[in-house]
């Protein structure tokens, strides 16, 4: 499609797209008057309209039912967390008791790590990015350090190319090569928290299958953004959290993926605790664990229904109007984004540059070549919610689900004014 970068141009394409209905369904903070342009739902989605609902919901039944809301609420809290499972196995391309609902994200990778990261004397390597999301690094270090292994032998970082701003495929699949029979376990980031990279985790999985490892991802940037096919990949474990393009509320619950080809494995190790044993047998308190023939048995705990409300209230929308149109919408409002950052760089003599591949979900990543912290300043001023990250780059989110085109304009003018008034200013 021919784009330009005019209000008009934007406004069509808003009119004319089957998602814009959506935009109401959120609450926006508002500043000067008028509603923000966001571009952090890669960080916090917005709060849409219905989660209240979902949260009285559960304030009611516990005030009027108290203990008895366990199984006479009006969606019972015992098994609440069932309810998130299919719609949520949807937006990653699952079967649904492939998927459970606990905990948070980083807790969740410990308990995964629990199960899929046994290294021996001759398999005991780590494969990862190189500066993946910091909590991934301490993660693993410290499940490292667990083991009785040294980060510096058992952990290995993909590089990428000097003066690239990406991975390269190919250099992923030939360090899984080199490593080969030692490699225990590629843990990586589906789509890369800070150049926006989604990495070809089909093909890395192979590849890791092919030598004998075990794969598992992190999910947090790609959940709700990208297409994915977590069972048909045969991926072996994988998390998320439900905050970021999930639109579930600050910190809130995380979902985890077990392979089917796990569920059955009673050799399998794993840190255990009753909600993960066999209900029909759970409440005869029997001394034996029998695990759920699901990824709930991992579930350690009983469901935190609070926290629950919002996710199931967010897995409704997604349900409605499912990842295959949603990723329609951000594949054009991206490029549109990209296409207004192209005509607005050229204007301003390429004092910025994208670093995001087109391997990607919603988000570019912008390098500010000169000083970019006064640029970040002026956009926050002026009603542009965006995030800004050492040394010098901004990250841009336009979640599909609540920004439109004419955000994407408006965003571009603002850029452009910030850019030469800052210039002017010497
Ligand atoms: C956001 C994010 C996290 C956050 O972890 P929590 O345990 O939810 O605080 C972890 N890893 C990645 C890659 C993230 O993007």
């Amino acid at each position: 499609m021919l784009f330009h970068n005019s209000l008009d141009f934007a406004q069509k394409l808003d009119a004319e797209d089957p998602l814009g209905a959506y935009r109401d369904e959120f609450h926006f903070p508002k500043m000067h008057g008028k509603e923000v342009i966001y571009f952090t739902g890669n960080s916090l989605g917005l709060q849409p309209k219905r989660t209240q609902r979902y949260i009285d919901e559960i304030m009611t039944d516990w005030r009027e039912l108290a203990v008895e809301g366990h199984f006479h609420a009006s969606k019972p809290w015992w098994d609440y967390h069932e309810r998130l499972a299919e719609p949520l196995a949807k937006v990653v391309g699952a079967i649904p008791k492939e998927v459970c609902v606990m905990n948070t994200l980083t807790v969740n990778l410990h308990f995964l790590m629990a199960s899929f990261f046994t290294p021996t004397p001759d398999r005991f390597i780590i494969l990862c990015e190189e500066k993946a999301f910091p909590s991934d690094q301490y993660m693993l270090q410290s499940q490292v350090r667990w083991h009785g292994l040294e980060p510096e032998e058992a952990i290995v970082t993909l590089k990428k190319r000097d003066g690239e701003h990406f991975w390269r495929t190919e250099d992923v699949l030939s360090k899984i090569e080199e490593i080969g029979d030692g490699l225990a376990l590629i843990f990586m980031g589906g789509v890369n928290y800070y150049n926006g990279q989604f990495f070809d985790m089909k093909a890395i999985t192979q590849a890791g299958k092919s030598v004998g490892a075990k794969v598992g991802w992190d999910l947090a940037h790609a959940v709700g953004n990208v297409a994915m096919e977590l069972h048909n990949w045969e991926i072996d474990f994988a998390a998320w959290c439900s905050y970021k393009y999930m639109n579930s509320g600050p910190g809130n619950a995380s979902g985890i993926f077990v392979h089917e080809k796990h569920l059955e494995n009673k050799a399998i190790p794993r840190l255990e605790g009753w909600w993960g044993t066999k209900k029909e047998t759970r409440f005869l308190m029997k001394p034996q664990f029998e695990p759920m023939p699901s990824a709930d048995a991992w579930q350690v705990s009983n469901p935190p229904v609070l926290s629950l409300a919002p996710y199931l209230a967010s897995l409704e929308m997604f349900d409605e109007v499912g990842m295959y149109a949603l990723i329609e919408k951000r594949n054009r409002l991206t490029t549109y984004l990209e296409f207004i950052l192209k005509e607005i760089g050229r204007e301003v003599n390429g004092e910025f540059e994208i670093i995001t591949p087109l391997e990607r979900g919603c988000q570019l990543s912008v390098f500010l070549h000169g000083e970019g912290r006064p640029l970040f300043d002026f956009l926050m001023k002026n009603g542009v919610i965006v995030d800004w990250r050492e040394p010098n780059v901004i990250r841009l989110a336009p979640a599909p689900f609540y920004c439109s085109y004419s955000d994407m304009y408006q965003f571009g003018q603002l850029l452009k004014r910030g850019i030469l008034s800052k210039t002017a200013n010497g």
